[in-house]
This record gives C-alpha cells, sequence and structure tokens, in this order.
C-alpha cells in the first residue's frame, strides 16, 4: 500500500482509505473487507489510473524480490 501513499487522493480515495483503516473494518467480516477493498481498487481503476498502472508495474518486481533463489 505504500505507492498508494504517493499521489494525491481525492476527496473519496480519503474517505474509503479511512474507512479501510478504521478500527470497525479491521475487524469486521473478511468479506466485508474484502468488498470495501474492491471498490477502493475499482475507484482507482476509473480515477486514477495512473496510480494502479504504478501498482501493477511494482508487483513483479516485488514479487520476485521475494522469490527464493530458484534462478540461481
Ligand atoms: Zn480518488
Amino acid at each position: 500500500m505504500k505507492l498508494l501513499l504517493d499521489f494525491e487522493p481525492c476527496k473519496e480515495c480519503k474517505e474509503m482509505m479511512t474507512e479501510l483503516s478504521s478500527p470497525e473494518m479491521i475487524f469486521a467480516d473478511e468479506k466485508i473487507r474484502i468488498d470495501q477493498s474492491a471498490k477502493f481498487l475499482r475507484h482507482l481503476t476509473y480515477n486514477h489510473n495512473e496510480v494502479l498502472q504504478a501498482v501493477m508495474e511494482d508487483l513483479p518486481k516485488q514479487k520476485k524480490d521475494q522469490e527464493p533463489d530458484f534462478y540461481q
């Protein structure tokens, strides 16, 4: 989630991030949390496409870093 902090969140983003990190949400049902995250991702897709692209580009890199030394 680090990358998400590097962009300028709009009002909706802030609301959703506040909701996502609220104690109610942290202790909520897993399904509710997944729904809420999906809602946030959808919002990013439609309103902050550049952020989503940055996250997507960064994902394989992180995954590779975490992988054991299979390729050596
Ligand atoms: Zn937003």
